[in-house]
């Protein structure tokens, strides 16, 4: 622990801009709308525990997460608010869910009927959230054929059926027609059940993109994740909101030199210096999570310079040609994100990174290592 909290580099986050994107989105809902918060994968990388103490004051209806284990740090760490557990949890683990009082996604009949075994065994009933499967072709019933399943497993005695919900795979999309189709499969899905008698309290299909662009996936309850760190889920959702990204990757410079014109940097000497130079060496490596695939490729801002990164990136450290930028050892440079800095940044958000390397944003912010110290203020 001593190790990570002396690390001269971290990632801040800025917990005001948490509540304030919140905030705006349950603007986008009507009244009566439950808004969950997605703090799978520790807070896309941000740190679900913190953010979910303050997702619990801003009132979130409910908690997401993928995995029971991340739902039970949850609970460890005093969050009372609903927690629904998106992935699969095997047999051996069912009684932890009614005693942590956690909603388990059933896509499956088989481990709805070993949960109603182990639920009923137990004397507590579990609650859960039926996952249909609309276009995905990932976890869930099919919305075609799942309608004899999901009757069966609602009779089963064990369970608690509270809610039933669906996935978008392009509602992020420009092009809306097929997140139009998947809506349209759900809402046949939902008529046939309510035609069966299956009255569910809960019903939610709309993800970011869908909550900020497509309001008739709302129903009673919305699932935001990516919104909620402060990143635009497509760039038609940025003209209608103003998000506030969370996370601020900084680092210290530990080392200036001066090196000579065709000095090589790094590994394989890949890169020479084209001209005599100082160069910074910063703390963070691809074990951090900066892609190695973006040596030569990233900035960093520190004293009003930008400064470019050069040779490979290591394991745990990078060099950047500062040249002349009035940069010294202990020197703070942002690597990733706004900070307080007034000037604009584009060259460090998630959202270039991902460009430069041909991924997405979310796998950047997740990908940031728990090596880096998470700040929040
Ligand atoms: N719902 C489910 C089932 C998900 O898997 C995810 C994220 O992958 C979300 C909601 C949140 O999506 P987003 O981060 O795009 O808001």
């Amino acid at each position: 622990k001593g190790y990570i909290e002396n690390r001269p580099a971290w990632a801040e986050i800025n917990v005001s801009a948490f509540a304030h994107n919140i905030k705006s989105l349950k603007k986008f809902t009507s009244s009566g709308t439950q808004f969950f918060a997605v703090l799978k994968a520790n807070g896309y990388g941000h740190g679900a525990v913190q953010l979910a103490k303050i997702a619990s004051q801003e009132g979130v209806d409910g908690i997401v997460v993928a995995l029971l284990d991340e739902a039970i740090a949850l609970r460890r760490a005093g969050v009372k608010v609903p927690i629904l557990i998106l992935g699969y949890t095997t047999p051996a683990q069912l009684p932890i869910l009614a005693e942590e009082k956690l909603t388990q996604t059933i896509f499956t009949r088989k481990a709805a009927e070993e949960l109603s075994v182990a639920a009923v065994a137990s004397g507590k009933k579990v609650k859960v959230h039926l996952k249909v499967d609309t276009g995905m072709s990932r976890v869930g019933f099919t919305a075609l054929q799942g309608l004899s399943d999901l009757l069966a497993v609602a009779r089963l005695p064990g369970l608690e059926i509270e809610g039933v919900f669906s996935h978008f795979a392009t509602a992020d999309e420009e092009d809306k027609s097929f997140a139009y189709y998947q809506l349209e499969s759900f809402n046949i899905l939902l008529r046939q059940l309510e035609k069966e008698g299956l009255q569910v309290p809960l019903c939610h299909m709309a993800n970011s993109a869908a909550l900020l662009e497509i309001p008739d996936s709302h129903y009673n309850a919305v699932r935001a994740g990516l919104a909620i760190y402060g990143h635009y889920p497509s760039p038609a959702s940025a003209t209608k909101i103003d998000l506030q990204p969370l996370m601020t990757v900084k680092a210290k410079i530990v080392q200036v030199k001066k090196v000579a014109a065709q000095s090589p940097i790094s590994y394989g000497c890949t890169y020479r210096c084209p001209r005599a130079t100082r160069v910074a060496t910063v703390p963070l490596g691809y074990a951090d999570g900066v892609p190695r695939v973006l040596s030569g490729k990233i900035k960093a801002y520190g004293k009003g310079s930008m400064i470019c990164q050069v040779g490979r990136i290591c394991m745990d450290q990078m060099v950047f040609d500062i040249a002349d930028a009035p940069l010294e050892e202990g020197d703070e440079i942002i690597l990733l994100g706004q900070g307080s800095e007034p000037k604009a940044l584009p060259e460090l958000t998630m959202e270039k990174w991902a460009q430069l390397s041909g991924t997405i944003s979310y796998e950047i912010m997740t990908g940031i290592s728990n090596r880096v110290p998470r700040i929040y203020r």
